[in-house]
C-alpha cells in the first residue's frame, strides 16, 4: 500500500507531501501556500513537522551495546541486533567495521556478517559492504592507537584475499597505513579488486602518501585521529592529506575527537564535497560509564563525559560513543555549513565513495529516509522516524494536516 506523509524538505525547507510506493519515492511535492499555512497553524498545537532527508550512511560502525563485529563469537543474529539498534539513529545504511585482531577473529566476524547479509533481509537492506580497518598498520607506537601491536602487519595480498574470501567478497573499504615501500603496489591491487582504499593510522611521509593516491587510494580515515600526539609542524601526513584533492576525508565530529577549530579548518581545506562524517561508534557505545575488558585484550573505559578511552589513559581515545546524528548537528555548529551540506556529508557523499544505494527525494529514488527535528545550534538531530526501503523501521510519520 502506498505511504503518504508530511515533512519539511531538508534541501529547500519547504513543507511537502511525500508519497512512497514499495521501496521508492513517488513524489515529494511542496504544499501550496494555503495548505502550508494550515500545516503551520496545526504545528502550533501538535508540534512542528519533522525535516525529511536521505537516510544516513555511516561507513564506520564497530558495533553497539557491548557487541563488537571484531569477535570470535559474534553470530549473524547479533549482527542483525546491532543493525536494529541503529534504526533510531536515522541510519539506513552502514558498514560494519572490524579493527585489527587475530586472523581467526577477523575471519569469524567477516563470515558472520556475510551470513547475516545472506539470510536476514533487514541486514541485507542495511549493509552495502564491510569496512576492514587494519591489520596492515605499522607496529610502531603512535598512529596505531588502540590497534593491538601483535596483530599489525605489513601489507600482504594473500592475507587480504583470505579475509575477503571469509567476507564473501563484501569488504568494501580497507583502511591501511601506506608507509611501507610495498604499500603502493598493494593499494593498486586492492583498488583493482573494487575495494576503496582509505589511508588511516599512518605515519607515512609525503612521498608514500602521494604514491598511494597515485595507486588508487581515495579516502582518509578519521583524519586528525589515529595520529602521533606530537607531530612535526610541516610537512606531515595531515597537511599532505588535506591538500590532496583526490582524497575524501572522513571525520569524527562527536565533539571529543577533534576540536571545533580543527573541524572548521579541515572542512574549509577539503571543501564540504570531500568530507564524510562517520560515527566510528565502538562496540561499547550504548553501555554505561565504567571499565570493560575487550576481546582484543585491551581494557577500555567509558568516562562520565561520554568519551571512550584506553582504561586509565584519559587522553587516548579508543573509539566513539555518539551515533552519526550528533556529527551532523556538530558540523553545522563547528564549520558553519548549512543543513543540506551537513546531510550530504552523512548520506550522498559516503554512498558515492563506496557506490552504495542512498535515499533521495526525487521521483524514483530509494525510499531510505530520515525524519528529524532540528533547530540551529542544536547539538544533535532528534530522530522522529527512519524509513528503510519504504518501510518505517523506527518512529512514526505525520499524516494529519
Ligand atoms: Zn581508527
Amino acid at each position: 500500500m502506498p505511504t503518504e506523509f508530511l515533512a519539511r524538505r531538508y534541501d529547500t525547507a519547504q513543507f511537502a507531501r511525500i508519497r512512497l510506493d514499495g521501496d521508492r519515492v513517488v513524489s515529494a511535492t511542496a504544499l501550496a501556500d494555503d495548505e502550508a499555512t494550515r500545516v503551520n497553524a496545526a504545528a502550533k498545537s501538535a508540534g512542528p513537522l519533522p525535516w525529511v532527508s536521505p537516510g544516513f550512511v555511516d561507513v564506520q560502525v564497530n558495533g553497539w551495546g557491548g557487541q563488537e563485529f571484531s569477535s570470535e563469537e559474534i553470530t549473524p543474529e547479533q549482527v542483525a541486533q546491532i543493525t536494529r539498534e541503529h534504526f533510531p539513529f536515522g541510519v539506513t545504511s552502514y558498514c560494519p567495521t572490524l579493527t585489527t585482531h587475530s586472523y581467526a577473529c577477523l575471519a569469524h566476524g567477516l563470515a558472520a556478517i556475510h551470513q547475516a547479509c545472506e539470510t536476514i533481509p533487514e541486514v541485507a537492506a542495511y549493509v552495502p559492504g564491510i569496512h576492514l580497518e587494519g591489520p596492515f598498520f605499522s607496529t610502531e607506537d603512535g598512529p596505531r592507537g588502540a590497534h593491538p601491536k601483535e596483530h599489525c602487519q605489513r601489507p600482504d595480498w594473500n592475507a587480504f584475499c583470505r579475509l575477503q574470501d571469509a567476507a564473501g567478497g563484501r569488504i568494501r573499504i580497507l583502511t591501511m597505513s601506506v608507509e611501507f615501500d610495498e604499500s603502493a603496489e598493494f593499494v593498486a591491487k586492492v583498488t583493482a579488486s573494487g575495494v576503496c582504499v582509505s589511508i588511516g593510522h599512518t605515519g607515512a611521509d609525503s612521498a608514500h602518501i602521494r604514491a598511494a593516491v597515485d595507486a588508487g587510494a581515495r579516502m582518509s580515515t578519521h583524519l586528525g585521529n589515529g595520529a602521533h600526539r606530537m607531530l612535526r609542524r610541516h610537512p606531515n601526513y595531515i597537511w599532505d592529506q588535506l591538500a590532496e584533492d583526490r582524497l575524501t576525508a572522513s571525520l569524527i565530529v562527536d565533539g571529543h575527537h577533534l576540536p571545533p577549530e580543527v573541524v572548521k579548518s579541515m572542512v574549509r581545506a577539503k571543501t564540504p564535497e570531500r568530507i564524510v562524517l562517520v560515527s566510528d561508534v565502538s562496540g561499547l557505545a550504548g553501555k554505561p560509564v565504567g571499565r570493560y575488558a575487550m576481546t582484543s585484550g585491551l581494557e577500555l573505559e567509558i568516562l562520565p563525559d561520554g568519551r571512550l578511552v584506553i582504561a586509565g589513559q584519559d587522553q587516548l581515545l579508543a573509539g566513539a560513543s555518539l551515533p552519526i546524528q550528533y556529527g551532523i548537528a556538530n558540523v553545522m555548529r563547528f564549520a558553519g555549513v548549512d543543513l543540506p551540506t551537513a546531510v550530504a556529508m552523512a548520506s550522498t557523499t559516503p554512498a558515492r565513495i563506496i557506490d552504495a544505494p542512498c535515499g533521495g527525494l526525487r521521483p524514483g529514488d530509494l525510499a531510505d529516509l530520515a525524519l528529524f527535528h532540528w533547530s540551529p545550534g542544536d547539538t544533535t538531530l532528534e530522530i522522529a522516524a527512519t524509513i528503510s526501503h519504504g518501510k518505517v523501521v523506527y518512529g512514526k510519520l505525520s499524516t494529519a494536516v
